[in-house]
């Protein structure tokens, strides 16, 4: 485990020589003191950006040559898998398999990236068809400048590879602020882009407090770009400190995912999509589908089989064979998801299976799936995300009643629908105001594919090609090719 920063190609120790106590959410102890970054390290790191990205040679490469450090960087993941996942059960608690995973997506992230670096270089520059004869106008991308990326404690690798991959593919450089709750992984990454031969400064690594350094990372003025996941009440501070010198925001932030089940669905497969939907990860998810809405008569026979089948999870460390439900991340989020089950029921919520510490697990901050029925549709826990296993279950009466109820949230991460019915399907698809949308399934995620959020989800779209866009400018080339003079101020006679 890491104790210094990673600041142009050096580890070098915080300005304030603080540091942070990172926690086994399973056994509660401290496993690591993390370098605490503040403003000093972050005003060095963004330095550091700026002189790779202006006078250094990453933006000048070609894709090609950009493309062979990203898929070296994957290999270096994919070779290191099970350490890393090891880090990441210690981190955050996922379940081991679940922390494999999520490595193989992050080295897949890099590779992926580096196929679209690689196209860079061979999609001809966009011709523009103009109006006027006498002119040419042509496109051209352009990487953005110094990014930063700002990233949440859920999926510590994977959020970071989401930013890095197409940040370094379009050649941006790079400030990365992984979550104070999880910073191990992250500060591997900054060992593995070395041992990959990415230029010094073009990524750099500090770790720290949100107030303390995410917020001047977020203010700096030699920052180009904030690409930011967590909460929307952070987004908003972050997307504030942006507009003071207008720099370009992406947010990816939280999510009320409903899931429409049809009385025509298969009973068990709905469970089981349920179960991904909500209990992968301990619901620490954003786009979770932590509202499920069935159909009035599937309702009973439908709630019975899922409390059935959650009590059956395997609760446990993320480091023991056979664990399908780890701990949730930290304290504090373990008590917010506490009070929210508390809050539920003093609305009016029915806790139909779970809501407590399971029975011998009396270290670690274990919880059980919980399902909460009756409540209200003002109520906390059906409007407002709890990010833990908590899945509320309502039923619905008609396909009107249940797009209106899907849609009612301020919140448009993402939504799924399940049916025999693929016309339905098709349909209710669309009618969901959301910018992910799963058919009979809930939560597969594809690197190839767009993701992000409408409403108070987010801006903007990470993933897939419009992944990269997040890092590319647009310029606009405009040539005039008459001989003639153009005969405004100057006539010719
Ligand atoms: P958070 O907003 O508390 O923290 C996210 C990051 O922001 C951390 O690195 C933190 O240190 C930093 N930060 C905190 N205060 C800051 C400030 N004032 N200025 C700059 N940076 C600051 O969120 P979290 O608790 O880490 O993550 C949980 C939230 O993230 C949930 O709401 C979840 O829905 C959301 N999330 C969304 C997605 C998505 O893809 N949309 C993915 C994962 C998590």
């Amino acid at each position: 485990m890491r104790d210094k920063l990673f600041i142009d190609g050096t580890w070098v120790a915080p300005a304030k020589g603080g540091s942070f106590e990172v926690i086994d959410p399973a056994t509660e102890q401290v496993v690591h003191h993390a370098p605490a970054g503040t403003a000093e390290d972050i005003d060095a790191a963004v330095k550091a950006a700026r002189q790779a990205f202006d006078h250094g040679p990453w933006p000048r490469m070609t894709g090609k040559e950009r493309a062979t450090v990203l898929r070296r960087i994957s290999e270096i993941i994919l070779a290191r898998k099970r350490e890393l996942a090891r880090l990441e059960v210690i981190d955050n608690g996922k379940p081991m398999p679940e922390a494999v995973w999520d490595m193989e997506d992050a080295a897949g992230c890099f590779a992926f990236y580096a196929g679209l670096a690689e196209e860079m270089d061979e999609t001809p520059e966009e011709a523009i068809p103009l109006g006027e004869p006498r002119f040419s106008s042509k496109v051209v991308r352009e990487p953005i400048g110094v990014a930063a990326a700002i990233i949440p404690w859920n999926y510590p690798l994977l959020m970071a590879s989401w930013k890095v991959a197409p940040a370094l593919a379009a050649g941006c450089t790079m400030v990365l602020k992984p979550s104070e709750l999880t910073p191990l992984t992250a500060l591997e990454l900054g060992a593995i882009v070395a041992e990959a031969g990415l230029p010094a400064g073009v990524l750099n690594i500090v770790t720290g407090l949100g107030p303390e350094a995410g917020q001047p990372l977020s203010e700096h003025s030699g920052i180009d770009k904030i690409a930011f996941t967590g909460s929307v009440p952070t987004g908003a501070k972050i997307m504030a400190a942006a507009a003071r010198d207008i720099k370009n925001v992406s947010l990816e932030l939280g999510g009320k995912s409903p899931f429409v089940i049809f009385a025509d669905s298969d009973i068990e497969k709905a469970v089981e999509w349920i179960m991904f939907g909500i209990f992968w990860n301990q619901g620490q998810v954003c786009s979770a589908t932590s509202r499920v809405l069935v159909e009035e008569s599937l309702y009973p026979a439908l709630l019975e089989r899922l409390v059935a089948e959650a009590a059956k999870i395997r609760i446990g460390s993320g480091l023991e064979e056979g664990t399908l439900l780890g701990p949730l991340v930290s304290k504090g989020q373990y008590d917010k998801v506490l009070a929210a089950i508390e809050r539920g029921k003093s609305e009016g919520a029915a806790v139909a299976g779970g809501g407590r510490r399971p029975a011998g697990l009396n270290t670690g901050y274990f919880l059980e799936p919980t399902i909460l029925t009756d409540m209200p549709e003002e109520s906390f826990v059906w409007t407002e995300e709890i990010f833990g296993p908590v899945v509320c279950v309502k039923p619905f009466k008609d396909e009107a009643d249940a797009i209106r109820m899907a849609n009612d949230s301020r919140f448009g991460l993402a939504a799924a629908v399940m049916s025999r019915d693929k016309a339905r399907c098709e349909r209710v698809a669309r009618a969901f105001r959301a910018g992910i949308v799963w058919i009979n399934c809930s939560q597969p995620t594809f690197t190839e594919a767009p993701w992000g959020g409408y409403k108070q989800s987010g801006i903007g779209r990470e993933l897939g090609r419009w992944g990269l866009s997040n890092y590319l400018e647009t310029k606009q080339i405009t040539s005039f090719n008459s001989e003639e003079p153009w005969g405004w101020y100057i006539k010719s006679d």
